[in-house]
């Protein structure tokens, strides 16, 4: 039984590594970017509401995310295990996630956290061509990670549950040390 949270400044390769990881490991990737993303390509109520702060990089408000997070927690497949990835994003979102996971009974070991130089990251933004991914949009993407979502660092190692990975290597090496991560944590 895995569960693990992904950490990490956006283009640093999250949704490409957790995907691989919960294949392999036969559990859930959830990623809140790609719900949100299906939401507003759907039109769905979440989906208009979050559209607004997803095209300007910003953070969509934690009580939509959480909704979303918990329906998607509730779900059969994920009594197996999860990758949760891009949530949580702040610090108010991982108490309520905390919250959470003890509702549901539920204990989250491993927090991974992949470390990718600033110019690397723009760069890899640039050329993936995502529609939120303009020049201006990607910057303040980082500003929003640096303020809110890179303190959860400090969050999770205070708690011993953070594991940092150098993800400024190629794909396969950094999915070799994932897995070792995964394996001795
Ligand atoms: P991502 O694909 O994880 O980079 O997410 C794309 C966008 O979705 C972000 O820039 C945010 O606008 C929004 N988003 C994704 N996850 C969250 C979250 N946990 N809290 C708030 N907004 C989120």
């Amino acid at each position: 039984m895995s569960r693990l949270i992904f950490l990490g400044p956006p283009g640093a390769g999250k949704g490409t590594q957790a995907k691989v990881l919960s294949e392999s490991l036969g559990i859930p990737h959830i990623s809140t970017g790609d719900l949100l993303r299906l939401s507003v390509q759907g039109k769905t109520l979440l989906g208009l509401e979050a559209k607004a702060f997803m095209d300007r990089g910003e953070l969509v408000p934690d009580d939509l995310v959480l909704a979303m997070v918990r329906e998607r927690l509730c779900q059969a497949d994920a009594h197996l295990g999860w990758v949760l990835d891009g949530f949580p994003r702040n610090v108010s979102q991982a108490a309520s996630l905390d919250t959470l996971l003890m509702e549901l009974d539920q204990i989250c070991e491993t927090v991974v956290n992949l470390e990718v130089p600033d110019a690397v990251l723009v760069e890899r933004m640039l050329s993936r061509g995502r529609k939120d991914d303009t020049e201006e949009v990607i910057c303040r993407r980082l500003e929003v990670y640096r303020e809110q979502t890179a303190p959860l660092i400090d969050f999770y190692r205070q708690r011993n549950q953070l594991v940092s990975i150098n993800g400024d290597l190629p794909v396969e090496k950094v999915t070799d040390a994932l897995k070792y991560a995964v394996a001795t944590s």
